[in-house]
């Protein structure tokens, strides 16, 4: 992936992203099978591996989730819900992490320049050296994902693995997967997977299964197989998440008028001098040439 492959910047009024960036590349998209996971928190593990961190290891809170949540030290998080379905106590297991939205609140809310880029394959990516920790990206997300760090307080958050991605490898969570409940690869072959899957499911009687790809924020890089789309919430994922209208506003329509604002009036200004030329002040002649030439 290159520069060439961004099709959005925070911070930017950049009206249309480069024809290469908007066509050459497929969006891809991790898809989590809940009805797969078995709650083994190898995702987990792998992503501290790879990415390097080391979240506290903290107090037992009741539950097996550790830690509670996300963190600048834990960008991938099994989160275990305990539901009553027909009186039987069950676990609803979700991958927690960047949803990798196709309309991206963060990156909207984001003032800095460059500090949030969506690429042509639908990753978003933060950029740690030009982020100011104003934290308007954690109060954005629908999701609840990006934290800031309390040592350097930038903001941070699952990268969806760009640097694997770019040498031609899976996110290293999928890697470790053992029981097939994370894949990856483009998002329309993860929705043919994902319908797939929920055909047999309701033939084996699961018949609320469902696909979470919410259209609120465009779509997600990651989408999710639930045994019940009709309840979310259950999973700790929002019902109906949207991208918040100011931010819309700020970055969708206020910034590209202010950028077509701005070469509308360098325009004026070209075709003022082409066609009136330079303009002239002509000098007062003094009361001394006035009496010279009386
Ligand atoms: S889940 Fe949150 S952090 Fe990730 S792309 Fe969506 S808005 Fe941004
Ligand atoms: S590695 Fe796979 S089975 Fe284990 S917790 Fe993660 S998604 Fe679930």
């Amino acid at each position: 992936m290159s520069a060439r492959d961004i099709i959005m910047r925070s911070g930017t009024s950049e009206l249309t992203p480069a024809a290469q960036a908007r066509h050459a590349v497929a969006p891809v998209a991790k898809l989590f099978d809940a009805t797969k996971c078995t709650g083994c928190k190898g995702c987990q593990v792998a992503c501290s591996e790879w990415n390097d961190l080391r979240a506290p290891v903290g107090t037992f809170q009741g539950s097996y989730q550790n830690p509670m949540e996300l963190s600048s030290e834990c960008w991938t998080l099994m989160q275990f819900h305990e539901v009553m379905d027909d009186d039987k106590f069950s676990w609803n297991f979700t991958h927690t992490a960047c949803m990798h939205c196709g309309d991206p609140s963060c990156l909207k809310a984001c003032s800095t320049a460059g500090a949030i880029i969506k690429r042509a394959d639908g990753t978003v990516d933060f950029d740690a050296d030009k982020c100011i920790g104003c934290g308007y990206c954690v109060t954005a997300c629908p999701f609840d994902v990006p934290k800031l760090s309390p040592v350097d307080h930038k903001a941070y958050k699952c990268t969806m693995c760009a640097d694997r991605l770019a040498a031609g490898m899976e996110p290293s969570c999928v890697k470790t997967c053992v029981t097939g409940a994370l894949k990856f690869g483009t998002k329309e072959d993860m929705l043919f997977t994902a319908q797939q899957r929920i055909k047999q499911l309701h033939a084996e009687g699961h018949t609320k299964a469902g696909i979470y790809d919410p259209a609120g924020v465009n779509g997600t890089g990651m989408i999710m197989i639930l045994k019940d789309i009709t309840k979310p919430e259950e999973y700790g994922l929002p019902k109906d998440p949207q991208v918040s209208t100011p931010n819309t506003l700020k970055q969708d329509w206020i910034k590209p008028l202010g950028a077509a604002g701005i070469l509308g009036l360098a325009a004026v200004a070209v075709i003022h001098r082409i066609a009136v030329g330079r303009n002239v002040v002509e000098e007062e002649e003094s009361s001394s040439d006035k009496a010279d030439k009386e």
